[in-house]
């Protein structure tokens, strides 16, 4: 029973512009770049193309994996040799797309093994992709792409199927074989993003980021805080996009009506690359929709 979403034009328009934020993100990372600068171009061309970021650009450096993005007042410029993850969403009414890759900053090409294992475990899994596929076939392509290179997948971090307004839905895609049953169906989209690492294969919290969603509806009884949920929903939303020192001050004051999430690091502070690309199911395999045109 195939499961398309009825407006797919949508999710392939909005996967388009992810890419391209992608890229421009990419780019800009270069020696002397302000993050905050970085993360504020990735989202201004989302919005500035007619969709919105599904959640804020991802700018994790070296051993952080994945959820750091920049608060109002970060004041990291990038060196060369950072391994930078820009790992970027899109969103056209609920029809989301997600995308990563990893740049070294400056060309240093110390740690193009890591780059290229990640994009390789990418590239693996996605040619595993068809209706009826299991997905541990996925994440068995992913681990042993990353492992002939010498370098280990991330166990405990996940690709993942997609739903409307819903960044993380029901399946996960891991990237090491022996942890799912499930089965790909026709018309499902799905985001896969293979992380290599040179540490131990693992992550684990680390500080608190600057990244945070609503658990619920606040209700109307605060005006700022009910302007952020009719723009944000239950997604991903940053200190970055307030409008007014009353939503930057209701989002200080409403900590608990918010979920906050933490940096994800390497556990033995390896450093970790990323790619990432969200995948339609289609009817003889996988059209990969945050490719570049
Ligand atoms: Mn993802
Ligand atoms: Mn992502």
């Amino acid at each position: 029973m195939a499961r398309y979403p009825p407006d797919l034009d949508r999710w392939r328009e909005a996967a388009r512009i992810a890419a391209e934020a992608r890229e421009l993100g990419l780019r800009l990372t270069v020696p002397g770049a302000r993050r905050r600068d970085v993360a504020d171009a990735i989202e201004g061309a989302i919005r500035a193309a007619g969709a919105e970021p599904s959640f804020p650009a991802n700018l994790s450096r070296n051993n952080e994996a994945a959820h750091y993005t920049p608060d109002p007042d970060d004041p990291v410029a990038f060196v060369a040799g950072d391994l930078v993850k820009v790992d970027v969403g899109a969103h056209l009414d609920g029809a989301i797309a997600d995308t990563a890759d990893t740049v070294e900053v400056g060309g240093t090409h110390r740690y193009e093994n890591l780059v290229r294992a990640a994009r390789e475990g990418l590239r693996a899994g996605i040619a595993q992709v068809r209706p009826g596929a299991r997905v541990n076939d996925v994440s068995r392509a992913i681990a042993e792409a990353i492992r002939s290179r010498g370098l280990k997948p991330m166990e405990n971090l996940t690709g993942h199927s997609i739903e409307r307004y819903l960044l993380h839905g029901g399946m996960a895609i891991p990237n090491v074989p022996g942890f799912t049953d499930a089965v790909l169906e026709e018309g499902q989209v799905i985001a896969i993003e293979p992380f290599a690492t040179n540490g131990v294969g693992r992550i684990e919290n680390g500080a608190f980021g600057n990244i945070v969603r609503f658990r619920a509806d606040p209700g109307a009884k605060d005006p700022a805080l009910a302007a952020m949920f009719g723009r944000f929903r239950t997604l991903p939303f940053t200190a970055r996009w307030a409008r007014s020192d009353a939503e930057r001050a209701a989002l200080a004051r409403s900590r608990r009506q918010l979920q906050t999430y933490p940096v994800f690091v390497e556990v033995g502070g390896g450093w970790v690359a990323q790619a990432e690309h969200t995948v339609l199911v289609g009817p003889a395999g996988a059209e990969v929709l945050s490719a570049l045109p």
